[in-house]
């Protein structure tokens, strides 16, 4: 109770002061921060600062995690929620950081566990546990803001979906059948043309079943925002409605 409270006053004083010189500095070269607004840019840092004192990080193998890492990290994962509300997060504890792509011998098949690629693993998402990333891919994300892959932004949909203990790319925010019905029809869509080689303009991977379509989706719509609605306009307003609402930033 004691700690909820100080947390909510915490992100709120985040929210009136002004954006600190550092955090200003790593703000600066991510190209989707240049399409925000100032008053954008003062959220997402706040969301920013929060999310680092909120969350654990942990390097693996060897990688040292330093305040840039975090802020790296924290800020491309919040810039997917200013709409949202930080608590969209509220389920994520820790966040796992490998220096590079990493192997592993025996790839779990629970459907709480979402992994990227085979043996060799770029991401992971655990319900009730940790965000996995690979620093190579998280620095690739944070330099290069349209070509339609940002692995933060794809494992944080994860969890953003799995906050119904579901990953069946319908988060429990999302109430209206008409989501469900779009989401469920560009799936199979999707299915469909991958599977008779056709070129697509979403990423391929996001026919593997409807939480990685919700996922390259996300990334899509962050990252390449025009042709995204040029190519799927439904798909489009569902995740522009979904996104793009406002919630207050302590809202619990
Ligand atoms: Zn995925």
């Amino acid at each position: 109770m004691i700690r909820g409270w100080l947390r909510s006053r915490r992100r709120r004083r985040y929210l009136r002061e002004p954006i600190p010189a550092a955090w200003r500095a790593w703000l600066e070269p991510l190209p989707h921060a240049r399409a925000l607004t100032d008053a954008e840019c003062a959220r997402l840092v706040a969301f920013a600062r929060a999310f680092v004192e909120e969350k654990r990080f942990e390097g693996c193998a060897g990688f040292v995690v330093d305040d840039e890492v975090r802020a790296c990290i924290a800020l491309q994962a919040c810039l997917i929620v200013l709409g949202l509300g930080l608590d969209a997060y509220r389920r994520v504890r820790t966040v796992l950081v490998y220096p590079a792509t990493y192997r592993r011998a025996n790839r779990s098949a629970t459907g709480a566990v979402v992994s990227e690629g085979d043996a060799h693993i770029a991401g992971e998402t655990v319900l009730g546990g940790p965000v996995v990333l690979t620093w190579d891919a998280t620095v690739h994300g944070g330099q290069v803001g349209d070509d339609g892959r940002n692995l933060v932004f794809h494992e944080f949909a994860h969890q953003i979906d799995l906050l119904d203990d579901y990953a069946d790319g319908a988060p429990p925010l999302v109430e209206d059948a008409s989501y469900r019905a779009v989401i469920g029809r560009e799936f199979e869509q999707h299915v469909r043309a991958v599977e008779s080689k056709k070129r697509t303009f979403l990423d391929p991977y996001g026919a593997t079943n409807p939480a990685e379509f919700f996922a390259v989706a996300t990334e899509a719509f962050f990252e390449r925002r025009d042709r995204l609605r040029d190519k799927h306009p439904e798909l489009y307003a569902e995740l522009a409605a979904f996104y793009q609402r406002r919630q207050p930033l302590d809202q619990e």
